[in-house]
């Protein structure tokens, strides 16, 4: 058995709804487990409707859902023929379920309600994608991952109980794959012992692909991408990037941690627990060779470049020039988890620790307050983080030439520049 993953870009028109059609005949016969994101930006339209919810605009919020449920009809409508009808009853019962919610009022948490609205768009396009399969009679079952997939309720960043969600693939998912040869289900959601709808953080969907090849034991998991493979930088940044053939799972890791938008960290670790392979391909053209990522050690790499802009640095140092030791920089880990927040880089000195993170204003002016609590504390913004990995003198070189560097960071394996 395999596992397709259709991120939103690949399911984000009626065309490219289209394009899967043929790339699943092209494994006529096998039994393929398909998950599918939500169709392109339909998340960040869901995550509106509940700011609106939850900020008491009721009228705005069932307005701004009405387009993303006019929008899907009118997929629905440009792919389907006998199957529209069907379709369509499904998607309504989903608008119902979503509508109950907004006529109320917040009485919960945020988090409760942007999971009960989001997870909306993957079951849209789900339903929407297997119905196309089907009218292309191509034997597709759907499966509501939700009754799947169970997760505590830490919302909008739900962890998968592993042991239940494991009978429940053996005993619903197994058994479709005796009715089609397609299964088609939903990714990034899942539900509580309540039922109540969660999600696993956004960008999930690798992840939930992952998870149910570790458990299906899968031969492979194929992510289906609007990219030619994974890059060695981003193309948008760098014209020159070029595809990287195979990679290991510890680079992909790697890469993940330095900021790379490959694929969603969580993915990796449930593909290495039983070794299997993760292709990366090209949707819009499969004849690509695209990306292998497996166990096997990868030598020869390029240099891997990531450049993240738009970064803050805070210098903080003790009031009082003593050392910074373990009781300053354990306070301050200790409201980096509190915030919520994950430094890109740090550095400690003698009296100095200096950490460099992404430019969120309200998270960066509430760190800096509680540390002014007990340190002094500077913060620079405007600036950019330079992560090459696998790098030589050259390209350092090349790559710094003209720029202010305001910290360096070095290993074997991986330099780190601030540049202004
Ligand atoms: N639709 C979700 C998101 O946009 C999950 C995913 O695409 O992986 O974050
Ligand atoms: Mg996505």
């Amino acid at each position: 058995m395999k596992v397709f993953k259709f991120g939103g870009a690949s399911v984000n028109s009626v065309e490219r709804i289209k394009n899967i059609g043929p790339i699943i005949n092209q494994w006529a016969g096998e039994k393929i487990l398909v998950i599918v994101s939500a169709m392109g930006k339909t998340t960040n339209s869901l995550e509106k409707v509940t700011g609106s919810f939850y900020a008491g605009k009721k009228e705005e919020a069932l307005q701004l859902f009405d387009l993303v449920k006019q929008q899907h009809l009118t997929t629905a409508n440009h792919l389907l023929v006998t199957h529209y009808l069907p379709c369509e009853k499904q998607l309504k019962r989903f608008f119902i379920e979503v509508e109950w919610l907004l006529y109320d009022d917040p009485v919960k948490d945020y988090d409760y309600y942007y999971d009960q609205v989001v997870c909306a768009g993957e079951l849209f396009s789900t339903a929407i994608v297997s119905a196309y399969l089907n009218e292309i009679h191509i034997n597709t079952s759907w499966l509501d991952v939700r009754d799947i997939i169970r997760t505590d309720d830490d919302f909008r960043e739900a962890s998968i109980d592993w042991d239940y969600t494991g009978n429940k693939i053996r005993e619903l998912v197994i058994p479709e794959f005796e009715k089609a040869n397609i299964v088609c289900t939903q990714g990034f959601i899942g539900a509580t012992d309540e039922n109540e709808s969660t999600t696993l953080g956004r960008e999930g969907s690798d992840y939930t692909a992952a998870v149910f090849a570790n458990m299906l034991n899968a031969e492979s998991l194929t992510i289906w991408k609007d990219v030619k493979a994974v890059m060695n930088a981003d193309p948008k940044q760098f014209p020159d990037a070029r595809p990287i053939a195979s990679l290991d799972y510890n680079e992909v890791i790697e890469m993940a941690y330095y900021g790379a938008q490959v694929i969603h960290p969580k993915t990796i670790k449930p593909l290495q627990n039983k070794s299997i392979p993760l292709y990366v391909k090209c949707f819009s053209d499969p004849s690509l060779e695209g990306t292998l990522i497996h166990d096997k050690p990868v030598h020869d790499l390029p240099p891997i470049i990531v450049l993240k802009e738009n970064q803050v640095m805070l210098e903080m140092n003790s009031t009082d020039y003593s050392f910074m030791g373990e009781r300053h920089i354990g306070h301050l880990y200790q409201l980096f988890e509190k915030l919520n927040i994950k430094p890109n880089l740090t550095q400690n000195g003698a009296i100095l620790f200096v950490c460099v993170l992404d430019d969120r204003p309200e998270k960066i002016e509430k760190l800096a307050l509680e540390a002014s609590s007990f340190l002094e504390v500077r913060v620079k913004k405007g600036l950019s983080l330079l992560t090459i990995r696998h790098y030589h003198k050259d390209l350092i070189e090349k790559m710094t030439e003209g720029k202010q560097i305001l910290l360096r960071q070095q290993t074997p394996e991986t330099v780190q520049f601030l540049l202004q």
